[in-house]
């Protein structure tokens, strides 16, 4: 090894540059990246180096340049750590690395490695992680091809890490004693759920996940992680859940439940599991999707198998999107389990087929409960084409979703079939038409989760209609009506 590469402290160190032109440039913009002084000596200098040398002429710069107009002097060599000789003027750089000689400073004659006490290595920039690769001058195209490779290898922000490991640094020599501890924990904050949430940019699960592995640390836990099942309790009625979400439930460790998950279901749970309730429940604050998240994180990277409990199925309006991608992002093992959604559970126990053949090839699900309108107002077309839909979340807007209808010209005496608590013991039928939805829903007090089929009708599949099924009555509507008048 003829050349020993080091990493400079640059904080007090004072930069000589010689050289007004390109070549001159090139090393300032290298150098301006430092925190060095740097003095820059030339009788002219390029407009992009005068650019460079001003407070805000690089985004990046660290470095303060100063440019001293006016031929170079032996005696500028004088207390500086480095000298540059980049004049592109050979009788001068030979003077200006004689004068470095003579002085004892440190001198870089650029591209004439002869001349050279140093030479800048190639760079691989993820502040404040560097590489520097250097091949003596010999091959300057394996020094590329070696640059190139690291560049596809690091993201971006790998730098990142470094800058939050600083941050981090002297909370976890406090909260963990043991020389050995710490260096597991750092083991485990720079492959896991941490590296990957500081890299995502993150900074709220990178908190986490830095508790999270503390925690693990101090508790003497193993830390390998748990996992999670994302997994459908169906429509409320325990004999419709599958096998294999009755299997999660007995497994489960912590369960995390929707608070409209019907709870005859969880009596099939592992009675000891940790029950964590979240989601919305009538005059409390819901929790939000966040924190839910949050919660499944944190007990999965606690080592725990977490349930996570959703009526239905969870891939219909589940909102499980957020949940598996906070998963993935942690590396948690994610497994979803379906479940029977609401419209088909509601349709087998009101023996209305969703598709029949030859009338209706194809069923949509909607939800009412977006947050800009009720129900897009295309699916009145749908109606006019045959086309029946099945509305989630609908009943509390049942007004709004008639009136959308009628202004986009659906046919106001379709058919609106209701099924609230299907599959379970108080499950009703209730049938009305769109024009008469709004006072239906209010007339038979409808509370209780409740899907409505539009569209879907016995008479036109020649079927026999349930004979549960309760039709509003014409003196109630009347009277309802007339109020309203
Ligand atoms: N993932 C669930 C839907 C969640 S949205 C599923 O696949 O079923 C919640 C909505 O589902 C409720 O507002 C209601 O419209 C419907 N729903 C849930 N359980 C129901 C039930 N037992 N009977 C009727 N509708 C139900």
């Amino acid at each position: 090894m003829k050349y020993f590469p080091i990493y400079l402290d640059t904080g007090d160190l004072r930069i000589l540059v010689v050289g007004g032109g390109e070549t001159a440039l090139q090393k300032l913009r290298l150098l301006s990246k430092t925190e060095a002084t740097i003095v820059v000596v030339a009788e002219s200098f390029d407009e992009e180096i005068q650019k460079l040398a001003q407070p805000s002429g690089n985004g990046n710069s660290l470095a303060a340049i100063e440019l001293i107009t006016r031929p170079f002097d032996a005696s500028d060599v004088i207390g500086k750590g480095l000298v540059y000789a980049a004049s592109d003027n050979e009788g001068l750089d030979l003077r200006v690395v004689k004068a470095a000689k003579a002085a004892g400073v440190l001198v870089n004659y650029v591209d004439t490695p002869e001349h050279c006490d140093f030479i800048t290595p190639s760079l691989v920039e993820r502040d404040p992680i560097t590489v520097a690769i250097g091949t003596e001058g010999t091959a300057p195209l394996l020094a590329r091809e070696i640059k190139a490779l690291l560049d596809r290898q690091l993201p971006a922000n790998f730098g990142e890490l470094g800058k939050q490991a600083k941050r981090i640094r002297n909370l976890v020599k406090s909260r963990i004693t043991s020389g050995k501890g710490r260096l597991r924990v750092w083991e485990r904050l720079m492959q896991g759920a941490f590296r990957r949430a500081v890299l995502a940019g993150d900074s709220s699960g990178a908190d986490l996940a830095l508790e999270a592995e503390i925690m693990a640390e101090l508790e003497g836990k193993e830390t390998e992680k748990g996992s999670v099942a994302l997994i459908g309790a169906g429509p409320g009625n325990p004999e419709l859940l599958t096998l294999k979400a009755h299997q999660k439930l007995q497994e489960a460790d912590v369960l995390v439940i929707d608070r409209l998950v019907n709870p005859q279901v969880l009596d099939y749970a592992r009675r000891d599991a940790k029950r964590i309730y979240v989601g919305k429940q009538a005059g409390k604050p819901s929790t939000s999707q966040e924190e839910i998240n949050q919660t499944i994180v944190r007990e999965a990277l606690g080592g725990a198998r977490v349930v996570r409990v959703k009526g239905g199925d969870p891939n219909i309006f589940g909102r499980i999107q957020e949940e598996l991608s906070a998963c993935q992002l942690f590396g948690i093992e994610v497994e979803v389990v379906p479940g029977i959604s609401a419209a088909q559970a509601a349709s087998a126990s009101i023996k209305l087929p969703l598709t029949a053949r030859g009338e209706h090839r194809s069923i949509t699900l909607l939800t009412a409960a977006t947050r800009d309108k009720v129900i897009p107002s295309d699916v009145a077309d749908f109606l006019k084409s045959g086309r029946p839909f099945a509305i989630y979340m609908g009943v509390k807007l049942a007004a709004d979703i008639s009136e959308t209808l009628e202004k986009s010209g659906a046919d106001m005496s379709t058919e609106v079939i209701i099924v609230e608590n299907a599959s379970q013991k108080e499950e009703r039928i209730i049938s009305t038409n769109l024009r008469d939805l709004p006072l239906s829903v209010k007339s038979m007090k409808i509370n209780g989760p409740a899907i409505m089929f539009v569209g879907l009708s016995y008479e036109e599949m020649g079927l026999t209609a349930d004979p549960r099924i309760e039709t509003m009555e014409l003196n109630n509507v009347i009277s309802l009506t007339r109020r309203a008048i």
